[in-house]
């Protein structure tokens, strides 16, 4: 079976983490101080505060920008439950507008009828690993009090018109979840230009303590903090960030390439002003096309490659984050019943990939 995911640890992660547990120095050490270096390094951005997960480096960036309970913040129906769950987590609540059917990002068109005296922020999340429409975005909130979060949990090293993901927004969260582009296993990144976010996002991942100041709590907080152990995995794959990427798109153009003539399968849409990085590369499947998208995904199955849904539901249909009706989202609806994504990491041999092609293009 040809995986979606397999992880890329080589000797020198390896190493890595052995110096880290010979030191001693396990949490919030040298190299996780290092690690928020590079961040600053790869996104040009002033300050980086490193946290135990994607999940809770977006909380951590609410808080910083604060959102508090009672305030809404818009955000993506068609995404991982944890941007959304961030929000319920601050007290506010999520808006969910609709996204743009060629990209799957947010509609910045629909974020403007979404706002009102409630909207303290907008979570933007680039899917897949494509940068959403920041321009657009951050013209809509000028001169109000929005900040703009940009979610990029998906699109580490990605560039929107020559600007790094990361440094789109007012301040930005990463994931290093198992499965994304730079992973630990477990941990999150928050950078920002904004001296106050930063302080505040620091105080918060760390028990509500001034970096100057231990035992002097300014307010609630959290333990978010990162380990210097998984920091070390996370540091030795920054080294390699970039050739990641060019094979995520190098794979990602032989696919375009090999299935963009084919009849009702949709090839991701990939703009020119933007570098996508291909977190995920998601086919469309609509129904000019020979199988339906679950036949298609059962067909890949058999032919030993696996394939995945992501996401199968928008988010707005579960109790918890329920707020508008189903006829509020017609392209979410449309797109999580189209959407599938085959492999694309970076670690698939050049077999595997001529194979997936094959198969595909001879369906
Ligand atoms: C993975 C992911 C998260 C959550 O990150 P964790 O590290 O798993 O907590 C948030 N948003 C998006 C878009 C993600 O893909």
């Amino acid at each position: 079976m040809i995986n979606l995911v397999k992880v890329e640890i080589s000797e020198k992660e390896m190493r890595a983490v052995n110096d880290v547990l010979k030191t001693g120095r396990l949490v919030e050490g040298p190299i996780t101080s290092a690690l928020e270096k590079g961040f600053t390094r790869l996104t040009k951005s002033k300050y980086a505060v490193a946290t135990n997960s994607g999940t809770s480096a977006l909380h951590t960036a609410l808080y910083a920008v604060g959102v508090r309970p009672g305030d809404e913040v818009i955000t993506t129906p068609f995404t991982f439950v944890a941007t959304a769950n961030s929000i319920l987590m601050t007290g506010a609540s999520p808006i969910f507008t609709d996204i743009d059917p060629l990209t799957y990002n947010i509609d910045p068109m629909r974020i403007k009828k979404a706002i009102n005296k409630k909207t303290k922020a907008v979570i933007v999340v680039n899917l897949f690993g494509q940068p959403a429409d920041f321009d657009s975005i951050n013209v809509l909130v000028k001169n109000k009090n929005i900040t703009i979060i940009e979610d990029a949990a998906q699109s580490i090293n990605a560039e929107y018109k020559g600007k790094k993901s990361g440094n789109l927004a007012d301040i930005a969260c990463f994931s290093f979840y198992a499965t994304k582009n730079l992973m630990s296993g477990e941990g999150g990144m928050i950078t920002t230009n904004n001296k106050s976010y930063y302080l505040l996002a620091s105080l918060f991942k760390n028990h509500g303590q001034t970096k100057k100041q231990k035992y002097r709590y300014v307010d609630v907080g959290y333990n978010y903090r990162m380990t210097d152990v998984l920091a070390s995995i996370a540091l030795t794959q920054l080294k390699k960030v970039k050739l990641f990427t060019i094979r995520r798109q190098k794979i990602a153009s032989a696919y375009n390439r090999a299935f963009k003539n084919i009849k009702g399968l949709k090839i991701p849409h990939s703009l020119a002003h933007l570098s996508h990085v291909y977190h995920q590369y998601t086919l469309r499947i609509t129904p000019g096309y020979k199988y339906t998208r679950d036949a298609f995904k059962d067909y890949l199955f058999r032919n030993g490659i696996q394939s995945a849904i992501y996401y199968p539901y928008p988010l707005y249909r579960f109790s918890h984050l329920a707020k508008g009706k189903i006829g509020d989202y017609p392209v979410s609806e449309q797109i999580t019943k189209e959407c599938l994504s085959i492999p694309i990491r970076p670690n698939l041999t050049a077999r595997e990939i001529d194979y997936i092609i094959d198969v595909i293009a001879n369906a």
